[in-house]
Parts: structure tokens; sequence; C-alpha cells
């Protein structure tokens, strides 16, 4: 099975499904000018497990568009675009509340007790910006974005020719109806996050009993109504020596994809920055990385490999909008470079792309020169 990543008269990038890996191949004319520029590209989609293969569609992963669609080609056309210096915020997460029912103890927001939340014209407004930019994923984030009256409505909102939409939930309040509904509504890809596969050390973390019950219960209830379910691991020195029990308990509840993020000390982990994970937690990760590729299961996304191939997406391709309406260069960055009550959000950008350090290989938050200068943090 063959499918198009981009096709010109020049050019055909397209994959195709060996075994159940993808296979990237490149032909015409143009591949011989092509084929470097685009071996980095390639490289992250090469030898990997696709989440879902149809017979006229190929879903490679629940954060990108399907291949076809208009949303993936705008993808493509953004990715051309870097190739000529101009960044595209692919992606945009909107904290559209910060009422959340927990309390985790890596939560990125502020402990601000504000319970801020943006309005659904504002929210509109957003959207309407940010696909003019050329954005191709909308995620609605928290807080707890389910505790949003009119959720639906939002995700109803995007263009589904220009965007594919997901959720950021913590699970709870996710009925069967709830899924359904957000289903109905178009939601592509619905994320569920889990900090341990053990119940108790889950709860610990998100500092209420139940949310790990609700978790299970979300991801059961979206794969039922048919969404794309992906688990979401923020790995910590805590959790790094259950990967094989997270791999276990996302194949048991027949998840499409298991994603994984490395904690960022940022919110109310800020002054964690001497706790991040160690080289040897991440040589623990990399080796789970590849006997999972070969199990039998969901497809693993591991975020902060993928990152050393793209370098860190803050301000490059990569936008976060809080509940005040502050509009950062990432979830994790708190600078706000302006606020979408006042500020165009084209303009937000090309005040954030002027800044040479957005282009930076590594996590930003992660790095004390950054974290000294722009945030005053001595470590
Ligand atoms: S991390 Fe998410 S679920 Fe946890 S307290 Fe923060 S907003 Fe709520
Ligand atoms: S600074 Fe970069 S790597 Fe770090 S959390 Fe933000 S986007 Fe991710």
């Amino acid at each position: 099975m063959q499918y198009d990543f981009f096709k010109s008269p020049i050019l055909r990038v397209y994959t195709e499904i060996e075994d159940g890996y993808m296979r990237m191949k490149v032909s015409g004319a143009g591949s011989f000018l092509m084929r470097k520029s685009l071996e980095k590209n390639l490289s992250l989609f090469e030898g990997e497990k696709p989440v879902k293969t149809e017979a006229d569609r190929l879903i490679c992963s629940t954060w990108m568009p399907p291949v076809p669609s208009p949303g993936f080609d705008r993808l493509v056309k953004s990715q051309f675009f870097s190739f000529l210096g101009k960044m595209i915020p692919d992606q945009v997460t909107i904290s559209i509340t910060e009422e959340c029912p927990n309390n985790c103890i890596h939560c990125a927001l502020p402990d601000t007790k504000n319970r801020k939340k943006l309005a659904p014209e504002t929210v509109k407004s957003i959207i309407d910006q940010v696909l003019e930019m050329g954005t191709t994923f909308v995620i609605f984030d928290g807080g707890e974005p389910l505790t949003y009256q009119g959720l639906e409505d939002l995700i109803r909102y995007v263009n589904p020719e220009k965007a594919i939409t997901g959720l950021f939930t913590s699970g709870a309040g996710l009925t069967q109806e709830r899924a359904s509904s957000l289903k109905e509504a178009g939601l592509y890809s619905l994320t569920v996050s889990f900090d341990s596969a053990y119940e108790e050390k889950h709860d610990y973390v998100r500092g209420r009993k139940g949310v790990f019950k609700s978790a299970v219960e979300a991801v059961k209830n979206g794969v039922n109504a048919g969404l794309l379910v992906n688990i979401y691991v923020v790995l910590s020195r805590d959790n790094v020596n259950e990967l094989d029990e997270l791999y276990a308990l996302a194949s048991k509840l027949k998840v499409h994809e298991l994603s994984f993020y490395e904690i960022v000390p940022t919110g109310r982990w800020m002054d964690h920055a001497s706790e991040i994970m160690t080289p040897k937690d991440l040589r623990k990760f990399d080796n789970f990385v590849s006997r999972a590729r070969e199990k039998e299961g969901p497809r693993v996304f591991p975020i902060p490999q993928v990152m050393k191939t793209t370098g860190c997406m803050a301000g490059r391709k990569w936008l976060h909008i809080t509940p005040e309406g502050d509009i950062l260069p990432c979830a994790c960055i708190p600078i706000p470079y302006g606020n979408v009550h006042r500020d165009r959000i084209k303009d937000v950008w090309k005040k954030i792309r002027e800044d040479p350090v957005y282009n930076a290989k590594c996590c930003l938050m992660r790095n004390p020169e950054f974290r000294e200068k722009y945030l005053n943090l001595l470590e």
C-alpha cells in the first residue's frame, strides 16, 4: 500500500507500508535536488509504525493530519516554507480554562487560583487567526478543557479542511456520551494524561483520588466512540522505570498511540531544575523505544527523541495561548510576547520570530542560560 506525502510532476514523496512499517521513498527528476533537504524529515517516519492504515488514507500519528488530506497539504507547504526560513505555528495549544479538579505536582499552570477562562468568541477569533497563519493542529487544553461549557462548539468551529483538532485531558468527566458528543463535533484526537501505570501513584501525582480510574474510563470511552486516542506520559525520574508497564496498559486499553514528553521545570515545578532526567534515564528510554518499535501494540511517539532531529519547537512550530490570553512560545515558557485581548497573533508571532533564541536545538526551559537571562532564575 502506497500513500503520497507530496506529488508534483517532478517530485513524489511517498510511503510504502511494508510488514506494518513505513518505508519512505522519493522519486522524480526533482528528487536529486530535494533528497538532502528532505532527509531529516523523512527519517522521522522511516521504519516507524503508523497509527492506522485505511484503504484511502494513512494516519501516521494522532499529532498529524491524515495522509492525504487538505490539512496535510498545508503542513507540507509549511515545511517547504520553513526550508526558505519562514516559520508557521503548525501546532497551537489553546488553554481555554484554568478550571481543573486536579492538583498535579508538575502542572505547567502557575498556581494563580484566579480560574480564568477564554470567552468563546475570543477562542473563535484565535482559531480564525491561526488558521489564516497556516496552523494545522489546534489543541484544546486547560486546566481541564472538559469543564468548559461549549467545548463542542469550539471543536466544530475549526475548519477540518484546514486543521485537525485535539483535546488534552486528565479524563475527568469523559463519559461515553461526552466522548460520542466530541466525536460528533469532529474531534480528531483525544489525548489522556497518565503519570504512572499504577492507580495509587497516578492519583498521588494528580493530587486527587479517582483520577486514574477516570483516565482509564476516558480512554475506553474515547476508543468506543471511534476517536483516535493517545496516552500522554510526562517522563520523570519517578516513572522512567515503568516504561514497559505503561506500554502494557496502553496495549490493553487499545489506544492508537503512546506519546512521551520529558518533564520540564516550569509552573509548579519551576524550581525543580535539578530533578530533570539523567543521561542514564534517557538511555533507558532510548532502549525502550527501540524495543517497543518491534512489539505488537500501539505506536510510540518519543517526543524527546524526535526533538533531537527537529530541535525545540517553541516559537518555531508551536505557539500557546493561556486562559488569560497571553501568547507564549510554548506551554512551558512563561514569557508573554503579547495578549490576544489586545494584539494580533500574527504580529506577536513576528515578534517571537525576531528573537533568534527560538531556533534552539534543545529545550530552552531546561537550559540554565535561558532560564537566567529570560526568567531571572539562577540554579
Ligand atoms: S496538569 Fe492538567 S490536570 Fe493537572 S492540575 Fe494542571 S491542568 Fe489540571
Ligand atoms: S522549550 Fe521547547 S522542548 Fe522545552 S517544553 Fe517548550 S517546546 Fe518543549
